[in-house]
C-alpha cells in the first residue's frame, strides 16, 4: 500500500505525494541545521508530440528511459521523483550554484542529445529545467516549486532544451505575460485585432498582385502591438485558434472589396495544423466571403512541417486542389531543408528579409539569393523578395529575375482603407520604369 501511495507506477520513482512530503521535511530540517538545497523541476520538449503521433504505449517506455537517464545523472543524496505527465524534479543535496548548474547542463545533454530508439522508431526529444535555491529562491515548499516552475517556464521561453535559474524579474515578467494573455482572450471580442495589408508588386507586370495580411492588435492601453509581441503567447495558450480563424475570415471578407485579381496571402502559424478543423476554417471562410479560392495565399514556415509532416503535407495538397495557392514563407532562415521543397509543390517562396537586407554590398548574400531565384525556377515556384527597402535592393531583385517583391520600397503594411486607395492610385508603369 505503501509502495502504490507514494511511487509512481510507470517509473518507479517516487511520485508527486511523496516529493512534496520530501520536500517539507527537508525545509524544516533546513530551518534547524541551516544547510541550504536546491530544487530542480524538469519538463520534456515535444512529449506530448511523442504521445499523440507514436501512441500511448511509446511514450510511456519513453517516460520509463527518461527516468533511467536522469537516474543515472543525479549523485548520492539527491532524490529524483517524477510530478506526473511528462514532468520530474529532483531534490538536490547541493547548493552550490556550479554544481545545480552542470547538474543541469547534464540533463539536458542526456535527454536531448541522444535519441531514444523504441520499438524500433528513433525518438528526439529535449529538456527544459528551471531550478530554484532554498532560501534565498524560497523557504516553504509551494514557494519553491512555484518559483523553480517559473524558471522553467521561462527556459522555455527562451527556446527549450535550456535550463534557467529563477529571479525576482521572472516574477515580473510572468504577472506581464498573464495579463497579456487575458487581454488576448478578449481581443477578437472587444474588436481589438485589425488586419494591415501590404502590397506585393509583381515585377513583369508591374501590377499589385497581391497583398499580405498582417494582424495587429489594438491594446486599449498600450497602442498597436505588432505580430511578434503576441503570437508566440498566442500559440503557447492555444489562443492562436481563434485568431488565426478570425484572421481567414477577415482576410478573405475584406479582400472581395479589392480588385479581381488582386490575392491576399493570410499567415498561418504551426500549431493551426494540430487544428483538424483547418480545412473546413478555410473553405467556409472562402464560402461566406464569395472569395475565389485562387485569391486566396497561405504563407507556412518550416515549423509547420516539422512537426506531423505527413498530415500537414495531405492538408496542405488538399487545399492546394481546392485552388488556394501555398507559399512558403522566411525561407532561407531556420532549416531550410531542401526536401520539404521536394515533397511539397509549393507555388511560391518567399526569400527571408535578412539576406536583402545585406543586399548588394554581401557578397555571400547576393550569391544565396541568386541561388535560390534559380533553385525556385527550375522548380516552377515563384519568389517573393522579401523587406525590399530600398531602390537598389529593388533592382537587385528585380535584375535577379524574381517574381514579386515585398517591402518599404514599395509600401508600409497599410490599413485597410489606406491600402484601397493605395491600389486605385497604383500605375504599374511607374515602378517598371525605375527598375529598367
Ligand atoms: P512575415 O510573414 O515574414 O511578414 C513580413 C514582416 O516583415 C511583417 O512584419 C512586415 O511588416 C515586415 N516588413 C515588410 N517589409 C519590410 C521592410 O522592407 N523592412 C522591414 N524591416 N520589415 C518589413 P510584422 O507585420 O511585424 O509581422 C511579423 C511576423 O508576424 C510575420 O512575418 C508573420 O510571421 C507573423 N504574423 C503576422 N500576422 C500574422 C497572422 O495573422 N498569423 C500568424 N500566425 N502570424 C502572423
Ligand atoms: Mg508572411
Ligand atoms: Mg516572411
Amino acid at each position: 500500500m505503501r509502495a502504490l501511495a507514494f511511487n509512481d507506477a510507470l517509473t518507479g520513482l517516487p511520485n508527486r505525494a511523496s516529493f512534496m512530503d520530501l520536500l517539507t521535511r527537508r525545509v524544516i530540517s533546513r530551518r534547524s541545521d541551516d544547510t541550504a538545497f536546491a530544487v530542480m523541476m524538469i519538463d520534456l520538449d515535444r512529449f506530448k508530440h511523442v504521445n499523440d503521433t507514436s501512441g500511448h504505449a511509446v511514450g510511456d517506455l519513453l517516460l520509463c528511459k527518461v527516468a533511467e537517464r536522469l537516474r543515472a545523472e543525479i549523485r548520492e543524496g539527491d532524490v529524483i521523483a517524477r510530478l506526473g505527465g511528462d514532468e520530474f524534479a529532483i531534490l538536490l543535496a547541493t547548493s552550490v550554484t556550479e554544481e545545480a548548474d552542470l547538474l543541469a547542463r547534464r540533463i539536458v545533454e542526456r535527454v536531448g542529445d541522444q535519441p531514444f530508439l523504441l520499438d524500433n522508431q528513433i525518438i528526439y526529444i529535449g529538456a527544459s529545467i528551471g531550478i530554484a535555491f532554498s532560501p534565498t529562491d524560497g523557504t516553504d515548499p509551494t514557494g519553491l516549486l512555484r518559483n523553480a516552475d517559473l524558471a522553467l517556464y521561462a527556459a522555455k521561453l527562451d527556446g527549450k532544451g535550456r535550463h534557467r535559474r529563477y529571479d525576482a524579474a521572472l516574477n515580473a515578467a510572468s504577472v506581464e505575460r498573464r495579463l497579456l494573455e487575458e487581454g488576448l482572450r478578449h481581443a477578437i471580442e472587444n474588436d481589438e485585432l485589425e488586419l494591415y495589408y501590404q502590397p506585393l508588386l509583381d515585377t513583369r507586370s508591374g501590377r499589385i498582385g497581391s497583398a499580405e495580411a498582417l494582424l495587429r492588435w489594438n491594446h486599449p492601453e498600450r497602442g498597436l502591438i505588432p505580430p511578434a509581441d503576441f503570437i508566440s503567447l498566442a500559440e503557447d495558450t492555444g489562443l492562436i485558434l481563434d485568431l488565426g480563424r478570425w484572421v481567414i475570415r477577415t482576410a478573405c471578407q475584406e479582400a472581395t472589396s479589392w480588385p479581381d485579381n488582386i490575392s491576399v496571402a493570410v499567415n498561418l502559424s504551426p500549431v493551426q495544423f494540430s487544428d483538424p478543423g483547418l480545412a473546413a476554417t478555410i473553405e467556409a471562410a472562402l464560402k461566406s466571403s464569395g472569395l475565389r479560392s485562387s485569391r486566396l495565399e497561405l504563407e507556412i514556415t518550416e515549423g509547420v512541417l516539422l512537426s506531423d509532416e505527413e498530415q500537414t503535407i495531405a492538408t496542405l495538397t488538399a487545399l492546394k486542389t481546392q485552388g488556394l495557392l501555398i507559399s512558403m514563407d522566411d525561407f532561407g532562415t531556420g532549416y531550410s531543408s531542401l526536401s520539404y521543397l521536394s515533397r511539397f509543390p509549393f507555388d511560391k517562396i518567399k526569400i527571408d528579409q535578412s539576406f536583402v537586407r545585406q543586399i548588394p554590398g554581401n557578397k555571400q548574400c547576393t550569391a544565396i539569393v541568386h541561388a535560390i531565384i534559380t533553385m525556385g525556377k527550375c522548380l516552377d515556384m515563384a519568389i517573393t523578395v522579401e523587406g525590399v527597402e530600398t531602390e537598389e535592393q529593388h533592382a537587385f531583385a528585380v535584375a535577379q529575375g524574381c517574381d514579386a517583391v515585398q517591402g518599404y520600397n514599395v509600401s508600409k503594411p497599410l490599413q485597410r482603407t489606406d491600402f484601397a486607395a493605395f491600389i486605385a492610385e497604383w500605375t504599374p508603369y511607374c515602378r517598371l520604369r525605375t527598375a529598367a
